[in-house]
């Protein structure tokens, strides 16, 4: 990916997009966004980052190292360090037996009708979604300069598979040009990037093929989508 510099109001980076503390009176840091655990090496160049307080920062992790974990398990079939799509999943399932064991447990299996045994996977899902906000909440900052502090109205996470054919097509239709009731401001990100087109596939900003890519649109409030591995969908939407 190419660096966007942006010109939005340099007021609203005074404060930490998650807990509405002020940068300049607390330790902070730079947060990728995603955060690389959710990426593949090589890690593709200038990834977007956003300042965000220290505390927050770690709050985060462990869901984090859950959320990568569990997709991996689910993406191989198995909790086995030896088979994980994520090579750091597979040092987080060697190092932590306890959510190796946790994850384990999720796995169930039964038989169908048939006679068959297929398996499925119970998701934490409040974990995940915590995650699926802290990253829409840094890609609203990063491509609009928009810090969306309050609770958004809606947050739901799915693997693709499990949508409808209705509700895929829907989801993968992020198309700005289409939908754009209000156009981005001056400068933001999302403007570069209208003009631009960069790193836009469909309305989607790829930031590995087939790992991570999201949306954003700005229309009766912020929706923001994310798809992982080509596999795990989320949304989050804030009402204007
Ligand atoms: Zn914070």
């Amino acid at each position: 990916m190419d660096q966007i510099n942006e010109f939005v109001d340099e007021r609203q980076k005074s404060w930490c997009i998650h807990c509405g503390e002020f940068i300049e009176s607390v330790d902070s840091n730079r947060d990728h966004a995603p955060s690389k655990i959710l990426l593949l090496k090589p890690y593709p160049e200038n990834l977007p980052v956003v300042q965000i307080c220290k505390q927050c920062n770690e709050g985060f992790s462990l869901d984090e190292e859950y959320t990568a974990t569990f997709l991996s398990c689910v993406l191989t079939g198995s909790t086995n360090p030896d088979t994980q799509c994520n090579p750091r999943a597979a040092l987080i399932l060697r190092k932590s037996p306890n959510l190796r064991a946790r994850i384990e447990r999720a796995k169930k299996e039964y038989q169908t009708l048939g006679g068959e045994t297929r398996t499925v996977w119970i998701p934490e899902t409040g974990r995940i979604n915590r995650i699926a906000l802290k990253n829409a909440r840094n890609h609203a900052f990063f491509e609009y300069g928009e810090p969306m502090l309050q609770e958004p109205n809606s947050i739901w996470s799915a693997p693709l598979e499990t949508l409808t054919t209705e509700q895929r097509s829907e989801f993968e239709k992020i198309n700005m040009e289409a939908d754009l009731a209000g156009w981005p401001e001056v400068g933001s990100r999302m403007m570069t990037r209208l003009l631009t087109g960069q790193d836009f596939s469909d309305g989607w900003i790829v930031i590995q093929d087939g790992t991570y890519q999201y949306g954003v649109v700005q229309h009766d409030g912020i929706l923001v989508r994310s798809v992982l591995f080509n596999y795990l969908a989320t949304e989050v939407y804030w009402a204007d």
